[in-house]
């Protein structure tokens, strides 16, 4: 683990194992963080935040840290590509084109240091009064394992432009290219404590670290349910927190829409990283009387999905992270089954080694089956009918979740109404998936807590301070 600008073991010199979900093998052994750990990470972090070196440079210099590091990830793309994908299963072309995006990412935020304005604000003539910008402190960041490098960044970097200082626990499935990211970091020159990363699992690691009075913030990505807890447990010192959880979206097409386009990319998109995506477009809303061709078609195309190995170039879906989640998902393949829905592909596991699913669709889904409400995590879509505009719309908001919608339409006018009326962070228009670090991404109902990316990541990584002055 990385605590103070140092290499070290866990205290308790315990470690544990990574493993290669395509092949079921330990890749490596990382040293496991636990609570003695998170309490000298935290204890680093503070003191590199209260030291000069840090809270006293120009923001000219922390541009140029996170451009140093958007640089160093750009010559390190190629092995940071290989190594997610070995730790997380994902395919190389998936791997590599995110790890370029972790470049963007430090690049987009590279820009913010002198970008981020306090206010002079309006007073009689016996006043001045302003407002200054300052960051929260020390940040404790928590991750999922489903895009371990892209969250990293997510994470890393507008902490860091704010100004903040951070101790970063990575998921216990998939710690390695946060590491390797790390020592990238760590080779710009940055003062030594401003980041620290402390793997390990999240009973003992993350559950320490959201408790620690230490710690002033949480960024948090992961399930609902760790995430409802987070929030409990940032009580105690009052943690400012923000939370990007999970997701059951709605991908609403009607009949007037592009149906290739449409058609190609629900495939795509329930399907990529094997439907490991909060954002997935895991419910597919059709007009009921396109239910038969549409199912038609897009079992068709996804059936043309290969499976296997994720460094083969033509792999579209690499395996699940671990057989707990192989198993939860085929649990959910077997409750469509029995609850009615009509299986219409998939719905097995591929081979015996590795964690590979195939691509599964039920169709004649109703909104109210368990695998139209539940978040499952895999490459499970349910084809659910619709009557009209208004019908598409209220079943496309019945979820407790609200994180991502699409509408597909050639009709402008309804285009906007549609994405008006959902109810989610956000909403695609004849597209999916799309992301760009300038726009806010989050959740709507039980999908999250406030913003990352955007200028509103900004704001959730700083506080404001008025200060009245008497002339
Ligand atoms: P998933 O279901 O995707 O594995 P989790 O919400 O269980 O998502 O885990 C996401 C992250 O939260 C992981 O880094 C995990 O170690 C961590 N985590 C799990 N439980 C806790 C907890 N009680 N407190 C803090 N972090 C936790």
């Amino acid at each position: 683990m990385l605590i103070g600008g140092k290499w070290i073991d866990a205290v308790s010199g315990k470690t544990f194992e990574t493993i290669n979900p395509s092949t079921e093998k330990t890749l490596t052994r990382v040293a496991e963080a636990e609570a003695a750990d998170i309490d000298a990470a935290v204890v680093a972090a503070r003191s590199a935040f209260e030291a000069p070196s840090w809270s006293g440079i120009s923001p000219h210099v922390r541009t140029r840290y996170l451009l140093k590091i958007a640089e160093a990830v750009d010559r390190h793309v190629d092995e940071l590509a290989v190594l997610e994908t070995l730790d997380n299963g994902m395919p190389l072309a998936s791997s590599t084109a995110r790890a370029t995006q972790v470049a963007e990412i430090f690049r987009y935020y590279a820009g913010w240091p002198t970008k981020m304005f306090g206010t002079t604000n309006p007073t009689d003539s016996e006043r001045f009064i302003y407002m200054l910008r300052e960051p929260m402190g020390v940040c404790g960041l928590i991750n999922a394992w489903n895009v371990p490098l892209v969250m990293a960044a997510m994470k890393i970097a507008p902490a860091l432009a704010c100004g903040n200082t951070a101790v970063l626990k990575p998921a216990e499935q998939t710690p390695l290219t946060t590491l390797r990211l790390a020592e990238l970091i760590e080779e710009v020159g940055l003062p030594k404590g401003v980041l620290n990363i402390v793997p390990g699992f999240g009973a003992a690691a993350g559950a320490a670290l959201v408790s620690h009075p230490g710690v002033d913030k949480i960024a948090f990505t992961g399930s609902t349910l760790i995430g409802k807890q987070i929030l409990q447990a940032s009580a105690g010192n009052m943690k400012k927190v923000t939370l990007e959880l999970g997701g059951k979206s709605p991908n609403i097409i009607f009949p007037d829409a592009d149906l290739e386009k449409a058609l190609a990319t629900a495939v795509a998109t329930f399907c990529g990283n094997s439907g490991q995506i909060c954002s997935a477009g895991t419910r597919l809303f059709v007009h009921e009387s396109m239910h038969d061709e549409v199912t038609e078609r897009v079992a068709k195309i996804a059936a043309t999905y290969k499976v296997g190995s994720p460094f083969e170039p033509d792999t579209k879906l690499g395996p699940l992270i671990s057989a707990k989640q192989m198993e939860r998902v085929l649990s959910y393949v077997k409750a469509g089954t029995e609850e009615g829905a009509s299986l219409k592909l998939g719905g097995d596991r591929v081979g015996n080694q590795g964690y590979f699913v195939q691509p599964t669709i039920f169709s004649s889904v109703s909104n109210d089956m368990k695998i139209a409400r539940e978040e499952i995590f895999g490459p499970v879509l349910s084809i659910i009918p619709f009557k009209d505009e208004h019908d598409a719309v209220f079943k496309g908001n019945d979820t407790e979740y609200g994180l991502a919608s699409a509408v597909w339409t050639r009709d402008i006018g309804r285009a906007h109404r549609v994405a008006r009326a959902l109810k989610a962070g956000r909403v695609w228009i004849n597209t999916y998936a799309e992301a760009d670090p300038v726009m806010s991404m989050g959740g709507y109902k039980q999908s999250g807590f406030g913003r990352e990316m955007g200028a509103e990541s900004i704001e959730a990584y700083t506080q404001t301070k008025s200060v009245y002055m008497r002339l």
